[in-house]
């Protein structure tokens, strides 16, 4: 074989390289080989005779691989194969590995195989080099037993961010093995995107030498699903303050940090509603402060951004007096239940200009009475409200005239027809009184609910005895009863101060309803009772009763309940309780109402005593 190097020959060119071995075998586990290229013993050092208990003649010209030192396992055997093919192309190699010198002992070696080149680059001898790293490795394993032990994935890599081991936990979860991962190789199991970044993470931290977190994808071996992990990262110094090595850990949160993309979606929505500025809103608190808010927000409360940052803009500075109350209660309901229903009230810019709004509100932090409002600038709804208020007071002033003269009118010709003595024209005449009369009150009651909405509702307070009020109105009410008792249940000895008028709409109000909500009854009960402070009175009916959800609207402005304005069975505009709840609030009373679908309802009233009003 012309190529093989002559062992004469080589032997000449290196003994300059080992005439130095005396001095080298003075370094303690120090192995030195030099070989033929083709991977035959030329010289070897005095560790390696002494460990092998062989002499130089006994390996001169002997193959390496073929020496039983790494036959114990077939992985080392061919692991010393593959490195040797790799020298002898010329490259240098490093790795470690385990020998068994003699079959009673072994030696872990960090060995370098190192070939001299020549001309053609090839390689013309290889040297040797095998530093003992047993008692290493010895305490390496036992390290590493001690990291299988913790139930986190943990790793740990050399001073120059050569990952060395990962330890049990890793394995389990990548189904990758210790020697797939070391190196970079760990970062195959690295989502795809997240790849690059972790590795230059990673070398940065190499570099600069700082602790550091990294966040990437984890693949499960297992069900190949990608998972987040915090890999928290430190350097390991020596007691001269020198890298020594890497410790890492790699913490699963990915539930946590899908809750966070969660949240950010979420946030992101509620942003875009934010920045909409379709309607206002603020993140206030329960003390005034407005903490954020949309221009929509601001703008209503004639604020500009730079008075919020400054801590400027208090929405309850911004709230004129009579709204403060309603402004508690809301406060109360968002302390109970965490919400309160919208409603309304008005906003005063610091111009003077009130802004007529709806306000909702849900506290979202109950510690720091942190909530966050929406309002709705309902100026445009409040303006047509006023005209529409107007206009009915208007046709009602309008109307008012005509049917007065009407009825005075019918009361001229029922005079005349009675003394001619015509009973039929009187009879239709009574009749036509009736219906112009039932008009009249329709139109007093929408000039007195547009009187209450402008604040023009007005009470001639006298001293009046209720008692006797009751029993006129009652006296009155029943001949236009044709198929109705009304019954009195008690008298009342006490006086009130009180307009008559008033007293007798409250009266007639809820006695008519009474009436009509019971067309199958024949019985309508009035029930009078007192006491020092009050006076009560509960109306009785048998009829049709209400439904639960509409009792407590009934007493708003044109509700009708369960009723649209076109019923047919009760007419009516949903007006007479508006108008008898204003009246009993304001003398300080209370007005309730009990009711069972089919059986029937009861209305009570409490008049206090001389309140003042
Ligand atoms: P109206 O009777 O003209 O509709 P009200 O303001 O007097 O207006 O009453 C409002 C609503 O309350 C009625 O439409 C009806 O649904 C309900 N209501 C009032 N009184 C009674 C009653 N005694 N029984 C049953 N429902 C009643």
């Amino acid at each position: 074989m012309s190529q093989e190097p002559q062992i004469d020959n080589i032997s000449a060119r290196v003994k300059h390289i080992v005439k130095y071995r005396e001095v080298v075998n003075y370094g303690s586990r120090f192995g030195l080989i030099v070989m033929t290229r083709d991977g035959r013993f030329l010289e070897v050092n005095h560790t390696i005779l002494e460990d092998t208990g062989m002499s130089l003649d006994d390996l001169v010209d002997k193959y390496v691989v073929e020496m039983p030192w790494w036959s114990h396992s077939l992985e080392t055997h061919h692991q010393i194969r593959e490195v040797m093919e790799r020298a002898m192309r010329g490259e240098t190699v490093r790795f470690d590995i385990r020998v068994f010198p003699r079959p009673d002992f072994y030696r872990d070696v960090d060995v370098t195989i190192m070939p001299f080149l020549d001309s053609t680059r090839q390689g013309e001898y290889l040297i040797w080099t095998g530093f003992d790293v047993t008692e290493r490795k010895r305490l390496e394993d036992e390290k590493h037993f001690l990291i299988d032990a913790i139930p986190t994935i943990i790793w740990t890599a050399r001073p120059d961010g050569f990952v060395d081991y990962l330890n049990k936990q890793w394995s389990n979860y990548t189904l990758t093995s210790i020697e797939q991962s070391r190196g970079d190789g760990w970062s195959e199991c690295v989502h795809p995107d997240d790849r690059q970044k972790a590795l230059a993470n990673w070398y940065r931290m190499v570099h600069t030498g700082e602790p550091g977190e990294n966040e990437y994808r984890l693949r499960n071996g297992i069900t190949g699903e990608y998972r987040w992990f915090l890999v928290y990262t430190i350097p390991i110094r020596d007691t001269e303050g020198n890298i020594a090595g890497w410790c890492g850990t790699c913490t699963d949160n990915h539930d946590k940090k899908m809750t966070e993309v969660a949240l950010r979606v979420r946030e992101l929505q509620f942003r875009t509603l934010f920045d909409a500025n379709i309607i206002g809103i603020g993140i206030t608190d329960i003390y005034g402060h407005v903490w954020e808010a949309n221009d929509a927000y601001l703008q209503m409360l004639g604020s500009t951004r730079e008075d919020m940052n400054r801590g400027e803009v208090r929405w309850d500075q911004l709230t004129p007096p009579e709204y403060l109350e309603r402004d508690e209660k809301a406060i109360q309901e968002l302390r109970e239940s965490g919400t309160c229903h919208p409603y309304e009230k008005e906003y005063q810019r610091p111009d003077g200009k009130r802004v007529p709004v709806v306000v909702g509100t849900a506290l979202f932090d109950k510690e720091s009475g942190k909530t966050i409002s929406f309002i709705v600038d309902i100026t445009a709804r409040k303006e047509l409200e006023k005209r529409k208020d107007e206009f009915i007071s208007l046709a009602s002033h309008e109307l008012k005239t005509p049917i007065t003269s009407l009825k005075m009118l019918i009361q001229f010709l029922r005079r005349r027809v009675q003394r001619e003595g015509d009973k039929r024209t009187n009879y239709d005449l009574i009749r036509m009184e009736l219906q112009v009369d039932a008009l009249k009150r329709l139109i007093d009651d929408l000039l007195n609910v547009s009187k209450i909405q402008m604040g023009l509702f007005s009470y001639e307070d006298e001293i009046l005895d209720p008692d006797k009020v009751l029993h006129e109105t009652i006296e009155i009410l029943q001949p236009m009863l044709s198929d109705h008792m009304l019954i009195l249940h008690g008298h009342l000895h006490h006086v009130l101060v009180c307009d008559q008028q008033r007293f007798t709409q409250v009266v007639t109000n809820l006695v008519t309803n009474a009436v009509k909500y019971s067309p199958e009854a024949h019985e309508v009960d009035i029930f009078l009772s007192e006491s020092e402070r009050w006076v009560c009175i509960k109306v009785c009916d048998h009829g049709v009763g209400i439904p639960a959800p509409q009792r407590e609207k009934i007493f708003e402005r044109f509700n009708r309940g369960a009723y649209g304005t076109s019923e047919k069975a009760f007419p009516g505009l949903g007006m007479g309780l508006y108008i008898t709840y204003e009246i009993v609030t304001h003398y300080h009373g209370s007005i309730t109402v009990e009711s069972e679908e089919g059986k029937g309802s009861t209305f009570t009233v409490y008049f206090p005593f001389a309140q003042q009003t």
